[in-house]
């Protein structure tokens, strides 16, 4: 029993800890920076205020998990960031497709509980910020109200990943809270004072059909005229969750200070929509639903953003600046919202996309005058107009990571944030790169890798010289392309399969995208026709020969774009394989894409046309007969003929691309492919002598293109179709020295307890489907 007698005072309970780095904030951008640093080897305390993780991922507040790949809906292809976020989004995909909340918070949960080094507090909030200089925190308190305690915690290096930046609020750090004039940095998308400086927060809910009637009485606090809020009109009663992005306020008031006034106005908003939908006779389909989820805790967009060295514009977005510290990327829209929410008349977003996805430097990721304290999420280092499209959740994921690593990395080298950010930068690209993360225009060169030492051979390599016409039949009512990566040089000459309802003329143009050498080789926007064939059909099923007559002047993709016509279907073919890809010019509401992006007025923004894939099951390849072009007989390049008598086609499959840096198709596929009918596809790596190997590290194509939205969004397998998830790896004496079954991760791992020592490594796949072949992105081998 415990006794005490009456005193004057007690103080609460104190524990103290310490380590490398301080992560305050659980969101995607704290859990990854954390998991990122852990991983690298320091000590990392994560401070996260919610009893779960996730911030507005979580299921507190089931915002879906979004980034460059932006529903799928823009022109960036294979644009899902990489590293740790991936790695949380495929456990997801392959755990939950369904898109359950909670089933997410445990991935979360279980990832941060599996790395050693970190220490986590949940529901532990940051109060209070101790500095030993001005430019120096030296601790900081927080306090638990589940268990009575404070906490000190203490480390050479900060991060706030806190969403409204507690940290760096207390420590002094310059920040700044609204948006910048046109005139500061030149941006002329700017937002006007009428339309309103700070977007909202918000609140979802979920519903759910019972099978019987249900009654709704609404609190006194309801919103009883809901003809305030302009789209009444266009309620649909089974919206819920992330579809309704729209119950947004607090634009006009401070988003960090008035944020409980804020959720008391959202409330009001959530139960008036809903005792309209219930109660106004206009959705009868809603007789038999009833709430079955309201969000607690607003989802905050915006507060304050803080300065770093460097502050991220409208012009690197939009132009696609390069930076030489560039060290993540983004690729959402520029996405802003009119301060009035809600309420306001105004469409409830404004989005502006570029032509692909852009650089985001790492000076943008630390204070400016807080020497030892990094910023992650959306605080980071932006004008309120780039913000709009560095903040969501992917991309403040992706910077996460960099933190993370760069925490590291400083740790080692006895080196403040700043100081990274000179030469050492390289050391943090390369780092990132190994780590899986991707940095557009980057690749890895990492002088440790064996694989640079060794032979590389191949049991078949995949030659994409006929995609066959044993898929579906469909009609042209939209312009359709099939994304070819190309060598250098003539055009291969294509045959397509139509069929024609009446006698017509189908257009066929030759794309590519504007490319300059070192700005922008990652694009797929196809801008730039090279050649236009008209082709007349007669009635009926046919093909369609298409000669085109132009030549490459780079190695890159090109569209084969199939132009509108509602008399013709065209074939597609049910193969799929790693970095071959349709896409169609279609409409994308949910991230305004209307076909064609087109400002009325100057906003510096570009104009330029949407094509994007078909999602799954969709999305076939179209069916191309794939022969040599007009210019030179067979498009085979120096150095990658092939003895016999195989059919020409396009080889830029070849297992040379394990070994090229990247790890995901980018301009070129930059992945070995395996010939589709090859029964032991087998990549062997062979050395001159015997090597002392402890760690392999291999690449999958867990498919970067497909969008991992976390919740609401059903997929359609669990399992990237292209993914490998059975093999065997084997030592010189044919031995089997490694087997795994069932992968679905991209990358996977290999850690020898005793070295292997070998010369050569082979690695056995199993193909994927009958229409799929076997394909691997990267192999590292280490002798550490
Ligand atoms: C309604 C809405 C819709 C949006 N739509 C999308 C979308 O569809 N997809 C997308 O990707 N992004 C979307 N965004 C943007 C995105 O959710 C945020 O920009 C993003 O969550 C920012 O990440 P973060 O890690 O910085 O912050 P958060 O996700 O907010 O995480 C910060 C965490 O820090 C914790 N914290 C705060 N203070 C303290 C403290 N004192 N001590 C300890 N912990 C603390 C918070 O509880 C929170 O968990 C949307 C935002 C809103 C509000």
């Amino acid at each position: 029993m415990i006794r005490e007698q009456a005193t004057d005072k007690r103080n609460l309970r104190t524990v103290r800890h310490e380590g490398d780095l301080i992560v305050v904030g659980g969101g995607l951008s704290g859990v990854c920076c954390a998991i990122t640093a852990a991983r690298a080897g320091i000590r990392v305390v994560l401070v996260q205020d919610r009893p779960v993780l996730g911030g507005n991922s979580s299921s507190e507040v089931r915002l879906w998990v979004l980034g460059a790949t932006s529903h799928m809906g823009n022109n960036n292809r294979w644009a899902r960031e990489g590293g740790v976020i991936d790695e949380i989004l495929v456990e997801n995909w392959y755990r939950n497709p369904e898109g359950n909340p909670l089933i997410y918070d445990t991935i979360l949960l279980e990832k941060v509980m599996q790395e050693a080094n970190i220490t986590l507090l949940l529901n532990t909030a940051v109060y209070d910020v101790e500095k030993s200089a001005t430019d120096t925190i030296s601790l900081l308190r927080a306090f638990c109200a589940q268990n009575s305690t404070t906490y000190e915690l203490a480390a050479p290096l900060f991060c706030d990943a806190s969403g409204d930046g507690i940290v760096a609020f207390q420590a002094g750090a310059a920040f700044r809270m609204g948006a910048e004039s046109k005139e500061e940095f030149g941006e002329k998308f700017a937002p006007s004072a009428d339309y309103g400086e700070l977007l909202g927060h918000s609140l979802y809910f979920y519903t759910k059909d019972t099978g019987r009637p249900v009654r709704f009485v609404p609190p006194a606090y309801a919103l009883n005229d809901i003809t305030q809020i302009p789209r009444y009109r266009r309620f649909n009663a089974k919206e819920y969750g992330c579809q309704l992005w729209w119950i947004e306020y607090g634009g006009r008031l401070d988003t960090v200070h008035d944020t409980e006034r804020i959720k008391w106005e959202l409330w009001k908003v959530v139960y008036g929509v809903w005792n309209y939908i219930k109660n106004s006779g206009q959705f009868p389909e809603a007789e038999t639903m009833t709430l079955e989820w309201v969000g607690q805790i607003p989802g905050k967009r915006e507060s304050r953003r803080f300065e770093g060295d460097y502050m991220l514009t409208q012009h690197d977005i939009v132009e696609q600046r390069t930076h030489p510290d560039a060290v993540a990327f983004g690729g959402w829209s520029i996405d802003l919202h009119p301060a009035d929410g809600v309420f306001s008349e105004k469409p409830g977003c404004n989005q502006w996309h570029s032509k692909g996805i852009y650089q985001i430097p790492y000076r943008c990721l630390y204070s400016r005058n807080i020497s030892n304290l990094f910023l992650a999420g959306r605080i980071i280092s932006a004008t309120h107009v780039a913000f709009g499209s560095s903040r969501v959740m992917g991309t403040s994921a992706h910077v996460g990571q960099a933190v993370g690593m760069a925490a590291a990395l400083c740790t080692r080298d006895k080196l403040t944030p700043r100081d990274l950010a000179g030469p050492p930068v390289r050391s943090l690209q390369q780092e990132l790169l190994k780590s899986g993360q991707h940095i557009p225009g980057l690749t890895l060169h990492d002088p440790n890798d064996l694989t640079h030492a060794a032979t590389l051979t191949a049991s078949s390599e995949f030659v994409l010289n006929n995609l066959p016409p044993d898929g579906p039949l469909q009609p042209l009512t939209d312009s359709a392309a099939q994304m070819l990566p190309l060598p250098t040089g003539a055009i291969p000459h294509l045959t397509a399969f139509v069929t024609a309802e009446a006698e017509t003329t189908l257009t066929v143009e030759l794309r590519r995208s504007e490319s300059r050498p070192g700005s922008k080789p990652h694009n797929h926007t196809p801008d730039i026709t090279l050649q236009t064939l008209t082709v007349e059909l007669r009635k009926g099923r046919q093909e369609v020969q298409l000669p085109f007559g132009v030549s490459l002047d780079e190695a890159q993709y090109v569209f084969v774009c199939f132009m509108k016509n509602p008399l013709v279907s065209l074939q597609y073919s049910a193969m799929r394989a790693t970095g071959v890809l349709s896409v169609f010019n279609k409409t994308n509401p949910a991230v305004s894409n209307y076909g064609k992006q087109e400002p009325t007025e100057d906003i510096g923004v570009e104009t330029f046309e949407f094509w994007c894939p078909d999602r799954r099951p969709k999305g076939h390849n179209v069916a191309l007969r794939i022969e040599p072009g007009n210019e030179r007989p067979g498009n085979e390049r120096p150095g990658n003929e092939r003895p016999g008598n195989e059919r020409p086609g396009i080889r830029l499959f070849g297992p040379e691309n394990v070994r090229n840096g990247l790890q995901r198709p980018t301009n070129q596929p930059n992945a070995w492919v395996a010939g589709l009918t090859d029964p032991n596809p087998t990549l062997t790596l062979t050395w001159p002598a015997k090597q002392r190997i402890s760690r392999v590290e291999l690449s999958f194509d867990t498919d970067f293109d497909h969008p991992l939205e976390t919740v609401i969004m059903l997929n359609p397998e669990t399992v990237s179709p292209f993914c490998v998830q059975d093999y065997v790896l084997c030592n010189d004496q044919k031995e089997r020295i490694y087997e795994k079954t069932g992968n679905y991760q991209a990358r996977n791992t290999i850690r020898f307890e005793t070295p292997v020592q070998t010369s050569s490594l082979t690695l056995h796949l199993k193909t994927p489907s009958g229409t799929v072949p076997a394909s691997l992105l990267e192999v590292r081998c280490y002798e550490e």
